[in-house]
Formats: C-alpha cells, sequence, structure tokens
C-alpha cells in the first residue's frame, strides 16, 4: 500500500466484476428482480447446485449485489465479501454463523449501542453469554477466554468512548486459545486499515457510514480473511474438515446468510458501489476537517476533555498511529460543563446537523447518553459508561472555518 492507499478506481476493481454487462455499461446496472429463469431443468439442477454460478433467486445471490462484493474484495484483499442490509444484521448474521447455546463473546462492555443490546439482551435469550471486560487489559482477555467462547470481539476504536485496543495482542491471545478475532472496523475503511496486519480474521462494516457516500442508504459487509483455522471452533469443527479456512464462508453462505435472509438490495449495492469509488479521498478530507476541529476545541475555555485519538496529547494516539496510519476516524466527543449545556449547544447550531449517524458528508451532532443509550435504565447506563456531559461530534466535509465559526456561536 501506498500512503495513499489503494484507490477504490483501478483496473483490478474494473477486472474484479464477475461478468461484463450485456450492453456494456460503465456502472453497474441495478436488477431489480427477485428470480432469474433458466432455459433448461438440467442448468436449473446445476444453478440450485451452485455448480454454473448462476443466479436463482436474489435473497441467495444478485449480480448488482455480487459487482459490490467483488469490489470490496478487491479493495480489501480479504478472500470472500458478503453484503448485508445493515450493520447490525452484519453483525447478528457473525454470531448466528459461530455461536450457539453455552457459547460466550469476551468483548468490552464500550460498544456501539445496539451492538451492546444485541450481546446483552438479543443473543443472552438464545443462551450466549457475553463477558465484558477491558481490552485494553491483555491479562484480563486471558483470564475470560476458555473453551466456550466463539469469538474475541472488538470496535477497533470505541464509539463513542474512543478507546483504540492493541489489535495484534489481542490476536495473540485469542490465537493462542484457538478462538478467532473479530472487529468492527466501520470507523476506519479498509482503504487505510488493514486488518489481517493485525491478526483479525473476519471484519464487520456499516456500509452506512463511510461506504455509502453519504448517508444514501443502509448497509454492512462481513470481510472474511480465511485467517482462522476454523477445525478449533466446536460449532465449525466438522465442516472445517470437510472445507478447511473455507468453513465460515460455507457456513454463511450455505445457511446463515439464505436463512436470516438479511441481504443487501440490488439499489443499495448500486448506491454503496458508487459510495466506494470515493471513499478513500471523502475519509482522507473528513480526517483532516476533525483532527483540526479537535485541536480547535481544545483551546475553548468553555470545553472540557476532548476526546480524539489524532491528538497527540490522546492516550490512544501512539498505538492509533500504528494501526490507523494517522487516519483515525472523523469522529470526535467532547465534554462541556453539564447535560443541559450540552443540550443548549445542541439547539443552537446552524451548520453541524441535529442526527444520529457516523459519516455522512454533512457534520452531526448528537448527545448520546440521552439518545442512544436513552433507554437504557440506571443500572446498566452504569456498564455502558456514557456521561452526560458529552457530545459526540461526526465531522463532514464542510469548510472547517465555517464549522469552526458554528461552533463558537454555539457555545457562546
Ligand atoms: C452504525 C454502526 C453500526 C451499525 O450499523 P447499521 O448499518 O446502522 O446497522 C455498528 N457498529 C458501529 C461502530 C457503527 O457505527
Amino acid at each position: 500500500m501506498t500512503d495513499k492507499g489503494i484507490s477504490p478506481i483501478t483496473d483490478i476493481l474494473a477486472k474484479s466484476f464477475p461478468q461484463k454487462d450485456v450492453h456494456g455499461a460503465i456502472s453497474m446496472p441495478v436488477y431489480i428482480t427477485a428470480a432469474f429463469e433458466f432455459e433448461t431443468a438440467e442448468e436449473m439442477e446445476d444453478a440450485f447446485l451452485g455448480k454454473n454460478g448462476k443466479h436463482t433467486y436474489t435473497r441467495i445471490s444478485n449480480p448488482t449485489v455480487e459487482a459490490f462484493e467483488a469490489r470490496v474484495q478487491a479493495v480489501s484483499g480479504a478472500k470472500h465479501v458478503m453484503a448485508v442490509a445493515s450493520g447490525m444484521a452484519a453483525i447478528s448474521e457473525v454470531f448466528a454463523t459461530i455461536a450457539y447455546a453455552g457459547s460466550n463473546i469476551v468483548t468490552s462492555p464500550h460498544l456501539f449501542g445496539n451492538t451492546f443490546s444485541l450481546f446483552f439482551f438479543t443473543l443472552k435469550e438464545f443462551g450466549v453469554e457475553v463477558r465484558f471486560c477491558n481490552l485494553l487489559d491483555i491479562n484480563e482477555v486471558k483470564k475470560q477466554i476458555d473453551e466456550n467462547t466463539c469469538a474475541v470481539f472488538t470496535e477497533i476504536i470505541t464509539n463513542p468512548h474512543m478507546e483504540v485496543a492493541d489489535l495484534a495482542a489481542l490476536a495473540e491471545v485469542a490465537h493462542q486459545k484457538g478462538v478467532p478475532l473479530i472487529a468492527d472496523s466501520t470507523i476506519v475503511p479498509w482503504t487505510t486499515f488493514k486488518a489481517p496486519d493485525f491478526g483479525v480474521d473476519i471484519e464487520i462494516v456499516s456500509g452506512t457510514k463511510y461506504i455509502s457516500g453519504g448517508a444514501t442508504s443502509i448497509g454492512g459487509l462481513i470481510l472474511d480473511y480465511q485467517t482462522f483455522d476454523w477445525t478449533q471452533s466446536k460449532k465449525l469443527k466438522s465442516l472445517a474438515e470437510k472445507t478447511g479456512k473455507r468453513a465460515f464462508q460455507v457456513k454463511f453462505r450455505g445457511e446463515i446468510g439464505r436463512n436470516m435472509g438479511a441481504i443487501m438490495s440490488p439499489q443499495t449495492a448500486f448506491l454503496q458501489n458508487l459510495g466506494l469509488e470515493t471513499v478513500d479521498l471523502r475519509f482522507r478530507e473528513v480526517c483532516r476537517n476533525c483532527l483540526e476541529l479537535a485541536l480547535f476545541l481544545q483551546t475553548l475555555p468553555k470545553v472540557k476533555n476532548v476526546n480524539y485519538n489524532g491528538l497527540p496529547s490522546d492516550p490512544f494516539y501512539e498505538i492509533s498511529k500504528k494501526q490507523f496510519g494517522g487516519y483515525p476516524g472523523a469522529m470526535l466527543t467532547f465534554c462541556l460543563e453539564d447535560r443541559a449545556a450540552c443540550f443548549a449547544f445542541i439547539n443552537r447550531v446552524k451548520i453541524i446537523r441535529r442526527a444520529t449517524n457516523l459519516f455522512d458528508n454533512k457534520s452531526l451532532i448528537i448527545h448520546p447518553e440521552s439518545t442512544i443509550y436513552g433507554t437504557l435504565t440506571p443500572e446498566y447506563k452504569k456498564i455502558v459508561d456514557v456521561p452526560d456531559n458529552m457530545l459526540r461530534l461526526s465531522v463532514g466535509l464542510e469548510n472547517v472555518d465555517d464549522l469552526k465559526a458554528d461552533i463558537l456561536q454555539a457555545l457562546n
């Protein structure tokens, strides 16, 4: 990789389309159809058995979605890519593939709100235990892993705590114990962050964020690097004995993805494919804006601790630089005097939008404690530990001086 990353618009990508369009369309057309028809019963049989690579039904596969997956695969270097309906569908289906009643997931309580809820409430009722620990403390992680651990899971920069675990160290303890490392890398796209260099086996991305090209659609991706030996997994062992490192892919494609049905729609795949072409450019630009705003916020007396890994004063500056090459995403948090000051700030912004979501082209502000974590009881709020005087800002592509002026006027 050069310091400019791998551009999503290169020859390898053009060539990665599985088939040339019949009309030579330069963009992959949107194949809006539920089913595909065949000339003969024999051809149909072969399609259903996966012998001729033909599509049968859009819940199983679709040419537009497949083209998007192929492009992501070419840019990321993953061995297999699965595009699904949302980031949450990606996380749910990864665990539907590897977890089982009696298994456990070792992770941090500092997670995206819905991921926390999925682990803590939804999976619990299926008999999957979540073991929250401090992923920054490798010894603690080691103690939590046992023979029923199906994965160590982490967000590469936790949202909204902005912590960065040492991925190579996590991978080392996980692998020593025969467990895969699964990472949600939504915050730094794979054009910059090279997951397999740090031992990540499965990467999960909410395509809704940077890749969609500006909040155009909801989507999710699962990137399988096929680095893990699944014969060590109680659930996938017998499949892995037959299919080797492709066991996860085979389980997902042949069963979980199809049965859960949370497929990416062809319309979404078209939008995300387009977003993918500019993701690297947009990402670097919003990161520059974000760093400049973080430095600016630090100079303002009314602003208490600013959290952004790109700040040299940040406790995760070095590890973040090592893992994300100086581009630690375009989300920062900062604290004001109290909750009332946060609400007043939100009510006064003029350019920054009052909205959830991350990595739109527009800057977005939210008060996480009252919104994303708002329905949690005080007991759970304590576990997730999101202070009520904290704001989260997702930085967009606006002129950075306009954003600074907006922040100043909203504070005063
Ligand atoms: C948004 C987000 C998700 C969920 O993605 P959706 O596409 O909204 O389902 C998961 N993880 C992180 C880190 C996110 O920011």
